[in-house]
């Protein structure tokens, strides 16, 4: 009897340290224009800081590789060699460029990287509150369409000079995968990694079954959030007009451009996508409000729904 009394202290006694609750921990850092967020349960508070430094450093990589802002950026500067000819790009570009072209193909163009001088026809408008004239937005047009670019296992290749990509609608949500699967490979599963909609979600925290989201696809006057989603393992996203949008003459443009007509969204229209990855969840949320300003709601719903995903849409 005493052995086995002995046997229950012992076990409870190297159970013990099992039951320590895990630590949260949460860091905040500015990248890609947009604040990324990490948090994680671990219960090594060092070699978790260590892993967050290094999934931060992922992300600024991929931005230098990524971004259009950078003049010299892989993605810029491979613009300007590959027109006419093919050049070779890194893993990272090459990814995230054939899920962009597979978008194109599904939506047949709603979703088009190649939109780059457009996007920054619109940019400058939001800036002076002045509408681009038709002249300037034809000639973006002329240099835009996805058909006009190529791209393969790992390389790349432009028709025409003065093409210039944009990969705002999908890069944040590639960022946030590769920071959640670096954090992952050093040991903390448990992570959730947010650049402001785009979210990549991993293993759910101890004791719960999912990370609690709330999801709010137009904000409402008093900020709440309309349903809280419990995920784990999934990607995030949400596309809106309400944060970035110009309004000239009394019409409302989005900085979400349908490519079909070189304007911004005119109707207020947010989307969240819930996808296996944020890559997924973030295209797919900014094709799908460009497709139900072009089809309707339920055509983007398709969409969504065609690609594995769930969504949810409002049109205001
Ligand atoms: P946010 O950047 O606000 O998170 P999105 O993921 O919807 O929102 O991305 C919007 C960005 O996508 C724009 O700022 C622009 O860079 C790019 N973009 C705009 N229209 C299109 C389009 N039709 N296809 C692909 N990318 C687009
Ligand atoms: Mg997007």
């Amino acid at each position: 009897m005493s052995s086995t009394i002995s046997n229950v202290l012992l076990c409870c006694a190297l159970s013990l340290p099992l039951a320590v609750a895990q630590e949260r921990i949460e860091a905040f850092e500015p990248h890609m224009g947009t604040m990324f967020r990490i948090v994680l349960y671990a219960d090594d508070a060092e070699r978790a800081n260590h892993a967050i430094r290094a999934a931060f450093d992922r992300v600024a990589d991929l931005d230098n590789k990524l971004s259009d802002y950078k003049p010299d950026s892989e993605l810029n500067t491979a613009c300007r060699v590959a027109v006419g000819r093919v050049v070779t790009i890194s893993a990272d570009l090459a990814t995230v460029l054939q899920a962009s072209q597979a978008l194109s193909e599904a939506t047949d163009g709603a979703f088009d990287v190649t939109v780059g001088p457009l996007i920054r026809l619109w940019r400058r408008a939001r800036q002076t509150r002045v509408l681009p004239s038709p002249e300037a937005l034809a000639e973006a047009r002329r240099l835009s369409g996805y058909r006009k670019l190529r791209v393969g296992e790992r390389t790349l290749r432009v028709e025409i000079p003065g093409m210039q990509l944009d990969l705002g609608a999908i890069a944040k949500g590639y960022a946030a995968d590769e920071a959640l699967r670096l954090l992952a490979g050093r040991g903390f599963p448990r992570a959730l990694v947010a650049a402001s909609g785009d979210l990549a979600i991993g293993d759910a925290p101890p004791g719960k079954a999912g990370w609690d989201i709330g999801v709010d696809s137009l904000n409402s006057p008093d900020k709440d959030f309309t349903r809280t989603l419990q995920l784990h393992n999934a990607g995030v996203s949400t596309s809106g007009d309400t944060e970035q949008y110009v309004e000239i003459e009394g019409v409302r443009y989005s900085h979400i451009v349908n490519p079909a007509t070189g304007k911004g969204l005119t109707r207020r229209i947010g989307v969240t996508v819930v996808a296996a990855k944020a890559i997924d969840s973030d295209g797919l949320a900014t094709a799908a409000s460009v497709v139900t300003e072009q089809r309707g709601a339920a055509a983007a719903m398709a969409l969504i729904e065609a690609r594995g995903a769930t969504g949810y849409i409002t049109v205001k």
